[in-house]
């Protein structure tokens, strides 16, 4: 099978094609730095990692990047309101993002171009798009001419009178058309700025994405993505940005959209109080529990997300830790083996997890059923590399088991070994009672053990 995603370009499912299949180019939106990453940017970004391991298992190089956007207005606002430079707010934040997003065991990006550091390309590609006719300068602004382009509109399918009713769409003196939208804007002297030919000044938010996707992927690639709600006016006007400057039929050949994450059936908004941020729910439950349950509906539809669902994902995984613990229990170490065809072909499919995480609860059932040893192992193969594909059960079993939510005193870990000594000497003894009144205040503090053919193991509760 080969891979398929749904293009929103098209509105349609189709066979993935690179422009080069010896170097396959992606690239997903990534952060503006002023404030904590929630999880609907988790589930987003989640599933583009999701998206680039795929690739990787499929082509023999692929180019992942996302950006960092390190100049924009919100920032300016945030570190007006903490009273901190507006470089300790991008590095503070972008510091915390990276830790959030490794704890959701993504992948780093293979390039992480930062706004600040293309100012020069953005200057350039405004000039060309000026030179052409696709842009003008007016009142220390650069605007894009949307008349100049006569499909505008087309990954959104939206007309451009649709697009000025909308209310994203902001009237302005300096405006050709009220369609027109910002390439440049000037700064006040305490706002950052850059001298450009239009005076000293800050690019607009779309400009960015379109001068750093070309600096590291060329004009044309394959696929550009990011949340369902940056369709437009973002990727609509970073399309426009690109094809004009360039002379390109296309900006990217896939577009793919992550949809929207509700909080039990309500959309995720400030004034309802229901955002939670990675970084708070990473006190609660390990990363991979949450890197689950973003993953649990497919990356299109919309995902509900509740506490009950991340303590199913943390379950979820504690029995399938348990299958690779109890296979390692038996020879030591799950050897390495080929993902199974169904799994791969489940994830070749528009990256169909729910699919692919049935798949996986049949390979673990089937170890549970397996009797024979040699057959075991293979089932536990197949199940640790099926896993690992979606950037699952990576870690050692035993540092799984043995995680503690922030703030909880969990019984140490050298108490717990010399608790387990002592069992096995009052069992060595034959002083049964004393061991399992050992085993019982172990439980009492949330430590449960395990015997197997190797000796003792423990899990936190
Ligand atoms: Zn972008």
């Amino acid at each position: 099978m080969a891979l398929q995603l749904y293009n929103t370009l098209t509105r349609a499912k189709e066979v993935f094609v690179p422009v080069d299949a010896a170097h396959v180019r992606i690239y997903c939106c990534g952060p503006t730095v002023y404030s904590y990453a929630h999880i609907g940017n988790g589930r987003t970004f989640t599933a583009f990692d999701l998206l680039a391991r795929v690739m990787k298992h499929l082509y023999p190089k692929v180019t992942y990047a996302r950006n960092i956007t390190d100049v924009d207005d919100k920032i300016m606002d945030r570190a007006k309101a903490l009273g901190q430079s507006i470089e300790t707010v991008t590095e503070t934040t972008t510091a915390q993002f990276h830790a959030d997003m490794d704890a959701l065991n993504l992948l780093r990006p293979d390039v992480e171009p930062r706004a600040t550091g293309h100012i020069d390309a953005m200057i350039a590609m405004i000039g060309r798009l000026i030179a052409s006719g696709h842009a003008y300068a007016a009142e220390g602004h650069v605007l894009f001419n949307v008349p100049s382009m006569p499909d505008y509109g087309r990954l959104s399918r939206r007309s451009v009178d649709e697009m000025i009713a909308g209310a994203r769409v902001e009237v302005a003196p300096y405006k050709q058309s009220p369609a027109d939208f910002i390439l440049w804007k000037p700064s006040a002297d305490d706002q950052p700025g850059w001298d450009s030919p239009w005076g000293r000044g800050r690019p607009g938010w779309h400009i960015e994405c379109s001068a750093m996707t070309a600096a590291h992927l060329g004009p044309v690639f394959d696929v550009h993505g990011g949340g369902l709600d940056l369709i437009f006016p973002h990727h609509e006007n970073e399309i426009a940005q690109s094809r004009c400057a360039h002379g390109t039929q296309v900006m990217a050949n896939y577009w793919v959209h992550a949809g929207f994450l509700t909080m039990s059936g309500d959309k995720m908004s400030k004034s309802l109080g229901n955002i939670f941020t990675v970084a708070e729910l990473l006190d609660e439950v390990p990363g991979e529990a949450l890197r689950l349950a973003l993953l649990a509906a497919h990356y299109r539809q919309p995902l509900d997300f509740s506490k009950d669902g991340l303590r199913q994902a943390k379950a979820t995984l504690d029995r399938w830790y348990g299958v690779l613990r109890a296979a390692q229990g038996e020879t030591g170490e799950v050897p390495a083996a080929k993902v199974p065809d169904e799994v791969l072909a489940a994830l070749e499919d528009d990256l169909n997890t729910p699919l692919a995480f049935s798949l996986l609860h049949e390979l673990a059932n089937r170890f549970h059923k397996e009797t024979e040893a040699a057959a075991r192992q293979a089932v536990a193969a197949d199940f640790k590399a099926a896993a690992g594909l979606m950037g699952l059960l990576t870690q050692d079993p035993e540092a799984w088991f043995r995680w503690v939510p922030k703030g909880a005193q969990g019984l140490d870990e050298a108490a717990i070994a010399a608790a387990i000594q002592a069992r096995k000497d009052a069992r060595a003894a034959k002083n049964f009672a004393e061991a399992d009144r050992i085993r019982k205040e172990l439980l009492e503090q949330g430590v449960v053990l395990e015997d197997g053919p190797q000796g003792t193991t423990w899990k936190r509760t």
